[in-house]
């Protein structure tokens, strides 16, 4: 397609043509504004050596501005309706692959490897998306917790998710999502979008994120499942102390979760939000000489 996808008359076409409503349960909210289209696309920066891993196309609006900024763009989308409509969308751009899958749960390397090994662009990928906002959490935890080999993450996300992502110990917004970015990534947030840019219109604000990939953790840790358990279980019950929530999280006794915080030099009645990086990185090597942290169950503790 030549024309914009991100305008209310070309999304409103699509839609018609192709029978399309807007699913809520699936977070569906178009962007039919150019301009923030092109303000994403700028914000990942990325040029015709870059693979780019797209979640959630939806009618095809940010993939547009990708396909012609990347050398290529793969996009993963769970809805079914919407796949055939974006295949023909980009039926004449080579560079454009759909895929119908779940985020959540794809393999992502398996998905990539086709142009990894290719040799044709740099190592590592983009990850670019307006996210669903019902699995905001669990989609960048998974990303920052499997750490499939990604360079940059821009997602738009909820104005209030992106402030979580940047916020300091000891702060209502400080949580799992925090340290997990911020244990992989320098977070800044590119620009704020207001609701009026969607159909249909979210309740809120959102902002568009830039997460660039550290290139050494500011923590060193031997095990970093063992980290991301930890923190995990931390903020599992964030209004208990260490000592609860770990042993209750981790499923460990409260001997080992003492020995360990005494080890780490953190007093056993702080809680979890008053810790740095650094600590829950000595806190899980602790953990790590007393025995296994394990892994906790439940997907999406995060906050
Ligand atoms: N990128 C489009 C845009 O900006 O106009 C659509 C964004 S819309 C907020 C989110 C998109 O993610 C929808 O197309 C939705 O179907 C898709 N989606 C929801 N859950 C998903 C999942 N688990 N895996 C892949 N795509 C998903």
């Amino acid at each position: 397609m030549n024309k914009k996808i991100a305008t209310p008359s070309t999304t409103l076409e699509i839609m018609n043509k192709h029978g399309i409503s807007a699913k809520k349960s699936l977070g569906q909210n178009f962007i039919i504004e150019p301009h923030i289209i092109e303000r994403i696309a700028a914000a990942a920066d990325c040029d015709k050596q870059d693979l780019v891993l797209e979640i959630g196309p939806g009618l095809g609006s940010l993939t547009q501005a990708l396909g012609e900024a990347a050398g290529q763009v793969v996009s993963v989308e769970i809805d079914r309706t919407l796949i055939d409509p974006l295949r023909e969308t980009f039926a004449e751009q080579d560079n454009i692959e759909i895929i119908h899958a779940d985020a959540l749960t794809a393999d992502i390397p398996g998905l990539l490897a086709p142009w990894q090994q290719s040799g044709r662009f740099r190592p590592g990928f983009m990850a670019v998306a307006n996210l669903p906002y019902y699995i905001t959490t669990p989609i960048i935890m998974r990303f920052l917790e499997q750490d499939h080999g990604w360079r940059r993450m821009v997602f738009m996300v909820q104005k209030e998710m992106a402030d979580r992502m940047q916020a300091a110990p000891g702060t209502r917004d400080y949580g799992a999502l925090s340290l997990a970015v911020q244990y992989r990534a320098s977070a800044r947030i590119a620009f704020i979008v207001p609701p009026s840019v969607f159909i249909p219109r979210p309740k809120v604000a959102s902002a568009v994120i830039v997460l660039e990939r550290l290139e050494q953790p500011p923590a060193a840790v031997r095990d970093e499942q063992q980290l991301f358990a930890v923190i995990r279980a931390g903020f599992g019950q964030r209004r208990k102390t260490l000592l609860n929530s770990l042993a209750s999280g981790l499923a460990l006794p409260k001997e080992q979760i003492t020995a360990a915080l005494a080890a780490a030099g953190i007093e056993a009645n702080r809680r979890a939000e008053t810790l740095t990086i650094g600590e829950f990185a000595r806190l899980a090597d602790a953990l790590t000489n007393t025995g296994s942290a394990g892994t906790t169950p439940g997907e999406d503790n995060a906050k």
